[in-house]
């Protein structure tokens, strides 16, 4: 029912948005806090080639997120109310991090962070009062895996393992509206990895695991994606959600729609959602599109929100003509 209640509530928002009856303004801030990362995971889209078909949702800009420029924008757009610390890159690098977490939590917007969890130590005693959700990627699950993927030395998976235990047992314990997950991509190559992500969680006390579909930016990758009608995904996934229970909340991907013509396209990303990074770049995206120079820039335009490239992304959403190909197998698309 309340599933149900909840796809209502979404149909009447878009609507009001497209009919104008509710303005566009930004209610949700994500900030590409820096490119810099400690790992360099081979999948990263910092490291997309030239050659790849995806080579245009590459982020590779050099920039660093800061303070006046959170301001800036929060006096600027006081509807926003959540405020999230996203990469690509990793936020717990940037020096400007927490104060930029406390001006918006002290403020009353909501705070979210998305971490590699190696760093978080650093911040021990400043992560629990100062955000609301830390979000844990999970690209290794032992010492090998990660040393293979992210590149980075053995020792640094025993450093993660302690953040997650002091996170969760303590960090959390002395400050219970933090809420703490992990995330990992469903990869039906690899289901075992699905089930071995959900017993790490459990071994180490993190309460809640997100499961994402694969994000494929286009055709070429679309082989990764679970489909809606792939029973065998999903009747894995809702068997690994029974055996959990009590010990491990699993939110299962979004399955995408193998036909495109039942697609809602019901996105509504660039009526509410800015994204930025520190040099001034834009996107109205919440997935896939990152900043880039030619969407505007927050720091020279009066009103970016309101520019001609929100406007035309609206209109297209609105219209349902030119939307961007990258959304057809996007989650927010379905
Ligand atoms: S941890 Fe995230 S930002 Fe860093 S290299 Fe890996 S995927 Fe990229
Ligand atoms: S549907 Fe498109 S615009 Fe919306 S979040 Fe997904 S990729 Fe971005």
């Amino acid at each position: 029912m309340s599933s149900l209640l909840d796809t209502y509530r979404k149909r009447l928002i878009k609507r009001m948005l497209h009919t104008g009856l509710l303005s566009s303004q930004p209610t949700v801030l994500s900030i590409f806090t820096t490119n810099r990362c400690n790992f360099s995971c081979f999948y990263c889209s910092r490291n997309i080639l030239d050659e790849s078909p995806d080579a245009e949702y590459r982020y590779d800009d050099k920039s660093e997120f800061h303070m006046e420029e959170l301001e800036k924008i929060l006096d600027k757009y006081p509807a926003i109310r959540k405020v999230s610390f996203v990469g690509i890159g990793e936020p717990f690098l940037i020096k400007d991090l927490i104060p930029m977490a406390m001006l918006a939590h002290e403020t009353g917007r909501r705070t979210t962070v998305i971490s590699n969890g190696s760093l978080i130590h650093r911040q021990w005693g400043n992560i629990g009062p100062n955000f609301d959700d830390i979000s844990i990627s999970l690209h290794g699950l032992n010492a090998v895996e990660l040393q293979n993927i992210a590149k980075v030395k053995e020792n640094i998976f025993n450093q993660f393992v302690e953040n997650i235990r002091y996170l969760v047992n303590v960090e959390a314990k002395e400050f219970p509206n933090l809420n703490v997950h992990a995330s990992v991509v469903f990869l039906k190559q690899n289901l075992e990895r699905v089930s071995l992500a959900a017993k790490f969680c459990m071994e180490n006390g993190i309460p809640v695991l997100d499961l994402h579909n694969y994000l494929s930016l286009g055709p070429d990758a679309r082989h990764n994606v679970v489909f809606e009608d792939e029973h065998e995904y999903i009747d894995f996934t809702e068997k690994l959600i029974e055996e959990c229970k009590g010990r491990l909340k699993i939110n299962p991907p979004v399955w995408i729609k193998r036909d495109e013509t039942e697609m809602e396209w019901g996105c509504i990303s660039f009526y509410h959602y800015l994204r930025v990074d520190g040099l001034g770049q834009v996107s109205g995206c919440g997935r896939i599109m990152p900043p880039e120079a030619e969407n505007g820039n927050f720091g020279s335009e009066e009103d970016v929100f309101q520019n001609e490239y929100f406007k035309s992304m609206r209109a297209s959403f609105r219209t349902g003509k030119g939307i961007p190909a990258c959304c057809r197998y996007c989650p927010d698309a379905q």
